[in-house]
């Protein structure tokens, strides 16, 4: 029997420390040895791997087309834990030829070691958390590192051998102007890392830059205005266009051959398994997600792997197919849509699609429908259109 593709994100909950904008679920270890968190970390390491026991029971028909490990930063835990992690995939499933295994790290926690270790453990794309190459705008965001320090990271995984790297970037700063964020693109581009992610900064409740910058709250650093945000969106495609880079997600920019394939399996809505601490899962139109509450999901007693589970309904599953397929730039397969649902995407959506259309936003090119480069910059209003 043939096996079905599974991608596997591993989450890692730990950070040196909590950037000021920052909602993921991740605690601030220090950057110096803890006994209390060294022996909460041994105690996830052992949580993680009895879930992956557990999966691999439940699923063993699958094979792993990507594994990726996301945090928090995955580069601040000991590189043996991220081994042994490793092996017990390895053990537990058996990967396609040419998986992509990447490893998210944050300039300054990593070392040549680490990256021997990475390599040699079968991690073959590394991304790194950059977000500027200002120290100004580093620091209002909290980051522990520098731009240079980054440099030095980024040279350290080349050498290391590593020959797929992401840089993530980051739009939308306090006290950044266009001209800043050009340069960083453009400083950044020179480098010739494979793949450039570049989002807009998001402000979230809860977390500092939420109470600095929320409903009515100015800050000390006043955000760039709007036209100024939208004009940076809009200068990072054209300048990634002449360093050699084609956008084939909204804010996903990569050299031919180099798109995150963990990435493409959520947009093209493949299965996918969340391990650790608060993550989720989507397998055979099923999604789940793990507990939040660190002690519950260390603990053997009380944690309980997948107990929420929602079954998503067709028209569920039609409207993700549209709202994560319209972001890419090839855009949404119609007949691979007719086939999966049994359901003429034209008939279905038929006005839909002549309206945006109409409105230059939308396209069907190819038997795909595809978002203009206006579309693009209005993709939640045409998304939403798809949900009701
Ligand atoms: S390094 Fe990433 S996960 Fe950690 S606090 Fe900063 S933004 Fe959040």
């Amino acid at each position: 029997m043939k096996s079905k593709p599974l991608a596997i994100y591993i989450h890692i909950p730990f950070c040196i420390r909590k950037c000021l904008y920052c909602d993921f679920l991740s605690f601030a270890v220090g950057s110096s040895p803890d006994r209390g968190w060294e022996n909460r970390k041994k105690e996830y390491f052992k949580a993680l791997k009895r879930e992956i026991e557990h999966y691999a029971e439940i699923l063993p028909e699958y094979e792993i087309v990507s594994v990726f490990f996301g945090g928090g930063t995955p580069s601040v835990v000991s590189e043996r834990d991220i081994a042994d992690i490793c092996m017990a995939l390895k053990t537990a499933w058996k990967f396609k030829e040419d998986a992509e295994v990447t490893l998210e790290a944050n300039p300054g926690t990593v070392n040549s070691e680490k990256f021997k270790v990475y390599k040699d453990i079968g991690i073959n794309r590394i991304s790194f958390g950059l977000q500027s190459a200002h120290d100004d705008e580093l620091k209002r965001l909290g980051r522990i590192h520098t731009f240079s320090a980054f440099l030095e990271s980024y040279d350290m995984a080349r050498q290391s051998g590593f020959e797929n790297i992401n840089i993530d970037l980051m739009s939308g700063l306090p006290g950044q102007t266009v001209n800043a964020w050009k340069d960083t693109v453009k400083k950044v581009a020179v480098l010739e890392p494979e793949h450039i992610s570049a989002y807009g900064l998001i402000i979230e409740d809860g977390t500092p830059f939420g109470k600095m910058y929320g409903e009515g709250g100015q800050g000390v650093t006043p955000l760039p205005s709007e036209e100024d945000e939208r004009e940076m969106y809009h200068i990072t495609k054209s300048i990634l266009d002449q360093y050699g880079y084609h956008r084939y997600e909204i804010s996903n920019y990569a050299k031919t051959g180099y798109e995150c394939g963990h990435n493409l399996v959520y947009w093209h809505r493949g299965d996918y398994l969340g391990l650790g601490l608060g993550a989720s899962s989507c397998v055979s139109d099923i999604r789940w997600n793990n507990t939040s509450v660190f002690e519950k999901y260390i603990s053997p007693e009380t944690v309980d792997f997948g107990a929420e589970k929602e079954t998503l309904s067709d028209k569920d599953q039609m409207f993700e197919t549209f709202m994560l397929g319209l972001r890419l730039a090839e855009g949404v397969d119609l007949k691979g849509f007719a086939e999966k649902f049994d359901v003429d995407p034209l008939k279905k959506y038929g006005s839909l699609f002549k309206k945006y259309e109409g409105e230059g936003l939308l396209e069907l090119k190819k038997g795909c429908a595809i978002l203009t480069p206006k579309g693009f910059d209005l993709a939640d209003h045409v998304i939403l259109g798809f949900m009701e």
